[in-house]
């Protein structure tokens, strides 16, 4: 069974095994493990951030998965596939202009601003989200792809004209090229990600030290690959969530809480033994 291990004691049982720290013998306290988070960081020259919706939950923005999440009050199949689309264009309209208000309306969060203090503070480094309500943009960060797209992007299903968005529409809208329906740019379930973008995060993540994963319950492939790239190259993987995820198995430190709570305090740390 474990013990609760205190200070230099707790730092007795911590072994280096080359670049990866292994816990001997002992659980670690919330604090302790945000401790050797931050000296993970102090030790990475490439670092890439990796999140899901959980990081934009405390700004209002609801999750997938889980308690409250959408998929308990909307049906996947009809709001967010082509096939769903295609049979009622007008109600996955309204569910996505429903979202862009949450978004219009919330703000980014401790979470985010920390992530965006992290790009500040890494000449080399990207973020990789799955979001799509933009928040991260919103709170400072610009080395960013969002492989799900954007909530305020649009584009036309017949011909490329594409538009950025900040409407709330009462009926679907009209491509203003060729007449065709416009749909939001995102990545619906059984389509692909932009390769542009799977390019882009998968060379970083190829080279990455370290991966910060946040708020993902990493079950929606291919975007859960990314770990499990940088773990495979012996990369270090740190995991800030409110339950264990499939990342929790690979992941150096895994830390359950709020991001908008554990990732300043990480920053913190970082920035003071840095
Ligand atoms: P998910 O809903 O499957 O999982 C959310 C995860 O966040 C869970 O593991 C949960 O434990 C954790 N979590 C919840 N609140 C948290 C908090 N305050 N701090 C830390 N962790 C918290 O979300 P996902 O993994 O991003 O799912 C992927 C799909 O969901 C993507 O396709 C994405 O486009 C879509 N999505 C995006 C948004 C958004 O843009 N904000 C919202 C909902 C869903
Ligand atoms: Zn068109």
């Amino acid at each position: 069974m474990g013990v609760c291990l205190q200070g230099g004691e707790f730092a007795r049982k911590v072994k280096k095994f080359g670049k990866s720290e292994i816990v001997v013998g002992g659980m670690e306290t919330q604090d302790e493990k945000i401790l050797r988070a931050a000296r993970i960081l102090a030790d990475t020259q490439t670092l890439m951030v990796f999140t899901g919706a959980g990081v934009s939950a405390e700004s209002g923005f609801p999750t997938f998965r889980g308690k409250d999440g959408l998929w308990d009050q909307y049906e996947i199949q009809k709001m967010a596939t082509p096939e769903g689309f295609v049979q009622d264009p007008a109600a996955v309209w309204e569910w996505y202009c429903w979202r862009r208000g949450l978004v219009l309306e919330g703000k980014p969060n401790p979470g985010h601003y920390a992530i965006a203090e992290l790009e500040r503070s890494f000449e080399d480094f990207l973020l990789a989200t799955q979001n799509v309500d933009n928040l991260h943009r919103v709170a400072g960060n610009e080395k960013i792809v969002e492989l799900h797209g954007n909530i305020f992007a649009e584009k036309c299903t017949r011909c490329d004209f594409r538009r950025w968005s900040e409407e709330i529409y009462t009926e679907p809208p009209h491509c203003p090229k060729c007449g065709a329906l416009l749909r939001p740019d995102v990545v619906w379930f059984g389509e692909p990600l932009d390769p542009k973008d799977v390019e882009r995060a998968w060379s970083f993540a190829e080279r990455a030290d370290t991966i910060l994963v946040v708020g993902t319950s990493a079950v929606v492939y291919p975007a859960a690959q990314l770990p499990e790239i940088v773990h495979a190259r012996g990369g270090r993987v740190i995991e800030v969530n409110l339950d264990s995820t499939p990342v929790t198995l690979i992941a150096t430190v895994s830390i359950r809480g709020k991001s908008g709570e554990i990732l300043p305090k990480i920053v913190e740390h970082f920035k003071a033994i840095s």
